[in-house]
């Protein structure tokens, strides 16, 4: 049974999270989910074809039953950027907007204490592949506790990382140990100072515990620690 483009729509929207990003690929439109049914539409590129774009998004999400606010719309010139350059820009604007985010009690998310956030693994869910197939997909959240109102919010593991930035992805906690992925020039260093036998390289499991680690710690080389090492027996 095929996606028709209102139902993608739907389901993108109504995932994304309050102050998410949303571009919609090749249209050069970036929207902001803001309020109740209501998408932001906060820059549209110079092109006429990004500029036709806009008013059939503008049918398509208002035949959704959702709004779309264009009193802020950029108009942004295009630039003859490298794929990694436009990837820059982007992942730059995704972290000014998580900037942004709050919790209920108007906390920013940014300000939660993040390097505690909990990976918790919701089970499976089925995911359209773009050739159509489908696929099982392992769902994760990480759950960031509110400092001021206690508050525990499930974040997306992109989400999570846009907040928390690429060194929190790089140490991961079970309940009894605490890893930390090691780059190519410390194993090296290890490894030549006869010290590497204490690096694992982690599978799907945790060795110690049994628990089922997420996937961005699998196959990485770590070192560890006990989380009880104070206590020495
Ligand atoms: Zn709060």
């Amino acid at each position: 049974m095929e996606e028709t483009p209102e139902e993608a729509a739907k389901s993108i929207l109504e995932r994304l999270r309050e102050g998410g990003l949303w571009q919609p690929h090749g249209l050069g439109l970036s929207y902001v989910k803001e309020g109740v049914n209501t998408v932001k539409l906060i820059s549209q590129e110079n092109t006429p074809s990004s500029a036709q774009a806009r008013i059939r998004m503008r049918i398509l999400i208002e035949g959704i039953g959702w709004k779309v606010d264009e009193t802020i719309c950029e108009i942004t010139e295009v630039e003859n950027l490298s794929l990694e350059q436009k990837h820059m820009k982007e992942m730059m604007m995704r972290q000014e907007l998580a900037q942004s985010w709050k919790c209920s009690c108007g906390t920013p998310l940014s300000a939660f204490p993040l390097e505690n956030g909990l990976w918790v693994h919701n089970g499976q869910e089925e995911m359209l592949l773009p050739n159509g197939e489908k696929e099982m997909v392992e769902q994760w959240s990480v759950e960031i506790q509110c400092p001021t109102c206690d508050a525990k919010i499930p974040t997306e593991p992109y989400d999570y990382g846009l907040l928390a930035g690429d060194d929190a992805m790089l140490v991961y906690k079970t309940s009894e140990l605490i890893y930390t992925a090691v780059d190519r020039p410390t194993i090296i260093t290890m490894v030549d100072n006869k010290v590497g036998e204490s690096l694992l390289l982690l599978g799907t499991f945790c060795p110690f515990s049994g628990e089922l680690l997420p996937p961005h710690v699998r196959g990485a080389v770590v070192s560890f620690e006990s989380l009880n090492s104070g206590e020495e027996e």
